[in-house]
């Protein structure tokens, strides 16, 4: 069959259910599979057999959905995870160890840079920041000897810097790593990463995919494209024999997919973070109308964008659909087709202004969470980042008034009325 576009996969793709079987995926409640003889049991354990046993390694509900991620950003494989969390870190950690280093961009969500500059670090895994926007000269002086990925996300949060995944993508593979993107925000809707030469996707399932603000969740997403044996000293746990799985190599075992097993049968096997088959289940009722919500959280808040823009009580926008966005020319050639349905602004009067803005909102609903169908609103200086000063949020990029406006798919009209009588 000729390849399908984006709009049938979001549909269709991951479950082709045989005779008999049921249209919609089962969610397969179960921990465990069964076998005939101790002998084929015995094969899955040595990674000679394809086939369920245990849902911490895999499950065919979670498999499914995986598959239909892995379709839509155009890689070979992918795994779900217990949330957007845990596949950044398994993303990471699956091909470095105490010792290694690796470079990611600053402007990325706040999780994610404690994870790696905190949590790693514990670990004995070293991070160092740059700024994405920085030259490609600048940028390759953070690599060591033992640097072993670069990490960027396509639109951060909450600070809406646009990734110029080319320049990255070159970067990392001049010094012989893999580019690992987190495309989260724009959804392989409006980007895929790997078209630019990305080799790694990860996301937060728990936002656009899933829509709907039921399930925490997240994925990870192999290319296949990433020459590791090239750099075989560098990535020796892909390279060489792993001496938990009976000194198998996966590269040579697995090809295009090493990655994405010594993934699940490693870091899966011993840390577990599953999502479980139920949220699967939900995600993947999600993803069959990601490319109808997409294109309506665009629209939504480029109107919301536009409006706020023109209202003198207003200080500044951020939304990459703007014509005087910084990012708007890197939107325009990453995701022509829209960025995502998240609007960033400052009031006049600061702070407190802010305060008093959202405690007026009506349809906007104050909650911790972005990027589902309900429009909703943060001000991370008095929530997600409130331990810290004014000076250290301007460090971190999240300016003090910074209001984050996730515009849901409600009639646009509705949600600019609510901000309106909000502005008072
Ligand atoms: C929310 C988010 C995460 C973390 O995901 P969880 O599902 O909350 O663990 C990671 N990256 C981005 C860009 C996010 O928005």
């Amino acid at each position: 069959m000729k390849k399908l576009n984006p709009e049938t996969l979001c549909v269709q793709a991951g479950w082709s259910p045989k005779k008999g079987e049921p249209r919609v995926l089962p969610i397969y409640q179960s921990t465990t599979f069964k076998y005939e003889t101790s002998e084929q049991m015995a094969r899955l354990f040595d990674l000679e057999d394809n086939g369920y046993f245990y849902t911490r390694l895999q499950n065919p509900t979670n498999d499914a959905v995986a598959a239909k991620i892995a379709a839509l950003e155009g890689g070979v494989g992918a795994m779900l995870t217990s949330s957007g969390q845990a596949a950044n870190f398994y993303a990471v950690f699956n091909i470095c160890q105490a010792g290694d280093h690796f470079v990611s961009s600053s402007c990325i969500y706040g999780g994610t840079y404690n994870l790696f500059g905190v949590t790693m670090k514990k670990l004995g895994i070293e991070v160092t920041f740059v700024n994405p926007d920085a030259s490609e000269e600048e940028i390759i002086a953070a690599f060591r000897p033992n640097t072993k990925c670069l990490f960027g996300e396509t639109i951060s949060n909450p600070t809406l810097e646009v990734l110029d995944i080319e320049k990255f993508a070159r970067i990392a593979h001049s010094q012989g790593v893999p580019l690992i993107v987190d495309n989260t925000f724009p959804t392989p809707i409006n980007c895929r990463p790997f078209e630019w030469g990305a080799d790694i996707v990860t996301h937060s399932t728990t936002k656009y995919m899933d829509g709907h603000a039921t399930s925490v969740g997240g994925a990870v997403v192999d290319s296949g494209n990433f020459p590791w044996e090239q750099y075989a000293d560098k990535f020796p746990g892909l390279c060489q024999p792993d001496e938990s799985y009976h000194g198998l190599t996966y590269t040579q075992a697995f090809g295009k997919m090493a990655y994405m097993t010594k993934a699940t049968a490693q870091l899966m096997r011993d840390l577990g973070s599953i999502q479980s088959p139920q949220n699967a289940f939900l995600l993947n009722l999600g993803l069959e109308t990601l490319h109808l919500r997409m294109p309506q959280h665009c629209k939504n808040a480029q109107a919301v964008a536009e409006y706020l823009s023109s209202n003198d009580k207003v200080a500044w926008v951020n939304y990459s659909g703007l014509p005087g966005d910084k990012y708007h020319a890197l939107a325009e050639k990453y995701m022509p087709n829209g960025s995502c349905g998240v609007v960033t602004f400052g009031l006049k009067g600061g702070r407190d202004v802010a305060i008093k803005f959202m405690d007026s909102l009506k349809l906007a609903a104050i909650v911790t969470h972005v990027a589902d169908a309900r429009t909703c609103v943060l001000h991370p200086a008095s929530h997600t980042h409130r331990q810290l000063t004014d000076e250290q949020l301007m460090a971190a990029g999240v300016r003090p008034d910074l209001i984050r406006f996730s515009v849901g798919i409600e009639n646009a009209a509705d949600i600019i009325a609510d901000i309106e009588q909000a502005l008072g």
